[in-house]
């Protein structure tokens, strides 16, 4: 499990992860972006809150995890990325029977968290990403593979991404505190890696916990 601060790079890093180990990314965010997109009626409800920079209610997302972790390739492992993200969750995610065999927890300083996410255009299609200042695309404004317009996620803008912030400090900053006591208990293995730096960098030190 990735647990970290909103554009800490967890999506980021996931893919590597998902790719070098062959295991599933069950993004929470990814599945409700795809929701919205498709206008479903999950999507409708997930925007009302997403755009605001709110948490979707603990029951909704817990079923739809649980469903998703009943799937056939989720069943010789698979990585969390932003969920869980309460205690609830937490809780929740124990009761479903699922152990955690890493908790690796990403950190970066507030303002450079800011800055990468207000500065965030990614490619609707494809959802790849870029940013402004760190990874533009070769002309600005659009995708490097088609050419296509890049767009800001609405939840990307500074007051919302400050408002996101600010529910991550309440809501799921405790988990950290949490995964201590169960490493402590024997539980889990948790370890903290800095996210800041080059990418590559990070997967390293990622790789090193995880082949440890
Ligand atoms: P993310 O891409 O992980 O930042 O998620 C985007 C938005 O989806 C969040 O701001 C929430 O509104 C919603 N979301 C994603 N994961 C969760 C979760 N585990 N619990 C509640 N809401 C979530």
């Amino acid at each position: 499990m990735l647990l970290g601060s909103p554009g800490v790079g967890k999506g980021t890093q996931a893919q590597f992860i998902c790719d070098a180990f062959h295991i599933p990314q069950i993004s929470t965010g990814n599945i409700f972006r795809a929701a919205i997109q498709s206008e479903s009626t999950l999507g409708l409800l997930a925007k009302s809150y997403s755009d605001r920079g709110e948490l979707v209610p603990d029951e909704l997302v817990c079923s739809l995890v649980k469903n998703r972790l009943d799937d056939a390739d989720c069943q010789s492992g698979f990585l969390l990325d932003g969920f869980p993200r309460t205690i609830p969750q937490a809780k929740a995610l124990e009761a479903m029977g699922v152990s955690l065999d890493h908790v690796i927890v990403l950190d970066a300083p507030l303002e450079e968290i800011v800055i990468r996410l207000t500065g965030r255009r990614f490619h609707p299609a494809s959802g790849r990403t870029y940013h402004l200042i760190h990874q533009p695309p070769k002309v600005v404004g659009k995708d490097d593979l088609t050419g296509e317009d890049l767009v800001q996620r609405s939840d990307d803008n500074e007051d919302v991404v400050r408002h996101r912030l600010d529910v991550y400090q309440r809501q799921t900053a405790p988990l950290i505190d949490f995964y201590r006591k169960q490493a402590e208990q024997g539980k889990t293995k948790i370890a903290f890696l800095s996210g800041l730096g080059k990418i590559e960098e990070i997967q390293a030190n990622i790789l090193n916990v995880l082949k440890g």
